[in-house]
């Protein structure tokens, strides 16, 4: 017999300060089990980021050898800098059962779909969008994190408009507003999403 509910991968975006980081940190707490897709990255750390805790920091020459190296299941360039998901982030994790969740950019999540499509990991995908309140409100906690330059702060606000249009191409969309209760609607997610029979495996039986 084979009753158990396959693992997911949740793809989470939503504009640069809107506070997914707090929300996945929280998310944790919750589902101790769930695996945090660790992205690489060639920016500079900020003050409090730590290598193989928040990304893999790399040389751009180190990211363009993996990227050849066909190690990337996405990757997307960002402000300036490139970002990317390593294959090696997500699919052994999901084969052991335990659930991923991947912080990336609107084009991250248009090229994983588009890549999973047709194969065995389309299932095992499901996206979700956080919006801010407001553009205030979004602007606010920009500005609060203090780690970036003015002129950062503009062009991530300009992309922030720019993705916040995109959030219908989700499957789900949510508003943050307190950091637990959006943790929770996420753990509320996985569990629905999980649970759609249209993604069971063959030989599920009860
Ligand atoms: P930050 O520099 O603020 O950590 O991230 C900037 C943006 O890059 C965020 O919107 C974040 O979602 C996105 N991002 C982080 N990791 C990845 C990744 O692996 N792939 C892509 N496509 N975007 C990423």
């Amino acid at each position: 017999m084979n009753s158990s509910f396959p693992a997911l991968a949740l793809i989470f975006s939503g504009p640069s300060g809107v506070g997914k980081s707090s929300v996945c940190q929280r998310l944790f707490e919750l589902m101790p089990a769930l695996h945090f897709s660790l992205s690489c990255t060639t920016r500079a750390p900020r003050p409090g980021e730590t290598a193989g805790l928040s990304y893999h920091f790399l040389t751009r020459e180190r990211f363009a050898a993996q990227l050849a190296a066909g190690e990337f299941l996405e990757h997307a360039q960002v402000h300036g800098e490139y970002y990317g998901t390593l294959f090696s982030e997500v699919r052994p994790y999901l084969e052991r059962g335990q659930d991923v969740i991947l912080d990336i950019d609107v084009q991250g999540a248009r090229q994983i779909l588009a890549n999973v499509r047709g194969t065995d990991l389309e299932r095992r995908f499901i996206s979700v969008f956080l919006l801010p309140p407001s553009l205030e409100v979004l602007e606010q906690r920009l500005r609060g994190r203090g780690s970036e330059s003015e002129k950062q702060i503009r062009e991530r606000l300009q992309r922030g408009r720019e993705e916040m249009g995109c959030w219908s191409e989700y499957d789900y969309v949510m508003i943050s507003n307190e950091v637990h209760e959006s943790a929770r609607q996420l753990q509320a997610i996985f569990t629905a999403a999980r649970r759609r029979c249209s993604i069971l495996p063959e030989n599920f039986h009860v």
